[in-house]
């Protein structure tokens, strides 16, 4: 397949430059000036770059800036990539910590918030900065300087913490790490028996293909079961090399799913969509997330209504390959985590009865037997509903399975993942 175009700028490069991800890096455009030129900035427009890039870090690989249609004011690569001035105003319902993260982190590094997955913030950095970025307070190396204690005090607490079997390597861009370093951490987290799974959140396959090298995903694969999400958002973003990139990791034996965020101008479109979803399958990839935006500061220009998700997952639903459509979630304020949002099949319910529907409109009922008695194949009464280690109700499912005739709402400061967290805080 033709390699992707590029742009004048880097026309003459030799494709051994071009194709090592570490060339890539270096010629980035980080600075405002660089990238003001890049963008062909009037004298104004370069006036509010500078002044963007005082707050919020700027970083635009060759290969990704290349994809961008100058020409387009509105082009959807370009959007993700080229600050704006609305990243400068908040809106009231923005947060800086919107989802509640720093909440659930028992030590730096490490957001506890499910019973039995982490998330592990190996780096700050990423290849390229997205002007959406959820955990914008933080990447760029806004968190902490120097930090490899950090990531051991990490590993500890997850070795510590037996109910933790998934681990989910994220950022920043945990690909950015120079091999050598992350099999340092991959072999650290390996040697803990109850780490079943570990998994790498990434755009690196989307913005700088070329840092999926044959040599890392041989790395890789000694650590298995890994599975990598990537961040695709737009089918323009998925070319000769970042299908290159993603056929490696597949071969490599890792599952690969992608998450996408909804955004305004750039995807919100069903057409857009499946067309994104479908070629995400044609490269191996399952379209697993798709976010609504999160409130973070300076990007409700980024954002579009909920409802425009589930006219999204409507159109998907039935029409296409079922696999093919993501899950909607939001990531809910104040540390609430990811609830599922989807457009209601379910038209009317009796008992023994539903009626249903399906994405032509057509409707018919389902009977449930009439014989049925709540038994577990395993015998294990009510115990495996849920983690309710101290006998307490702490979920919907738990309330399910118990006699408590309700739950009260105590407010997340006393959710079972809270207080592990305060225990942890309080070393207790
Ligand atoms: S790669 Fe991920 S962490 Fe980095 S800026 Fe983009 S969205 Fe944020």
């Amino acid at each position: 397949m033709e390699p992707s175009k590029r742009h004048p700028r880097w026309a003459e490069v030799a494709p051994e430059q071009w194709n090592d991800w570490r060339w890539q890096v270096s010629h980035s455009l980080k600075n405002a000036d660089d990238l003001a030129d890049f963008m062909q900035c009037s004298e104004g427009q370069r006036e509010e770059v500078r002044r963007l890039s005082r707050n919020f870090r700027f970083a635009l690989t060759p290969y990704y800036a290349s994809l961008i249609d100058l020409n387009d004011p509105d082009d959807p690569v370009g959007l993700q990539a080229f600050p704006q001035s609305m990243e400068l105003v908040s809106a009231p319902e923005e947060e800086q910590d919107h989802i509640g993260e720093e909440h659930y982190s028992p030590v730096k590094r490490i957001v506890h918030r499910y019973p039995d997955r982490v998330l592990f913030i190996l780096t700050e950095q990423c290849s390229f900065y997205c002007r959406f970025c959820t955990r914008r307070r933080i990447v760029g190396g806004g968190m902490h300087g120097e930090y490899l204690d950090e990531i051991q005090e990490a590993i500890t607490y997850i070795a510590e913490t037996p109910q933790i079997r998934d681990v989910l390597i994220s950022g920043g861009d945990p690909f950015v790490y120079a091999d050598e370093k992350l099999e340092g951490v991959l072999a650290k987290l390996r040697a803990i028996e109850h780490v079943e799974i570990i998994r790498f959140g990434t755009r690196v396959p989307v913005v700088i293909p070329m840092r999926i090298t044959s040599e890392l995903c041989s790395m890789l694969r000694k650590y298995h079961p890994i599975y990598v999400n990537t961040h695709f958002n737009h089918p323009r973003e998925i070319t000769p090399e970042s299908a290159a990139a993603c056929a490696r990791l597949a071969d490599a034996g890792m599952p690969l799913g992608n998450q996408t965020v909804l955004m305004r101008g750039v995807n919100d479109c069903p057409v857009v969509m499946k067309k994104l979803v479908h070629e995400l399958l044609k490269i191996r990839v399952r379209p697993y997330y798709l976010y609504q935006a999160d409130l973070a500061p300076g990007t409700k220009h980024f954002r579009a209504p909920i409802s425009k998700g589930i006219e999204i997952i409507e159109s998907l639903r039935g029409h296409t390959t079922g696999f093919a459509v993501p899950n909607f979630v939001v990531d809910m304020v104040g540390g609430g985590g990811k609830v599922p949002i989807a457009p209601n099949y379910v038209v009317s319910q009796a008992p023994g009865k539903w009626v249903l529907r399906n994405f032509e409109g057509f409707m018919s009922t389902y009977t449930e037997p009439d014989d049925y008695e709540d038994r577990c194949p395993e015998k294990c009464g009510a115990s495996h509903a849920t983690p309710s280690t101290n006998g307490k109700v702490q979920s919907v499912a738990s309330l399910l399975r118990s006699r408590a005739p309700a739950m009260k709402a105590k407010g997340r400061q006393q959710t079972a993942a809270a207080a592990r967290v305060r225990a942890v805080r309080q070393g207790t």
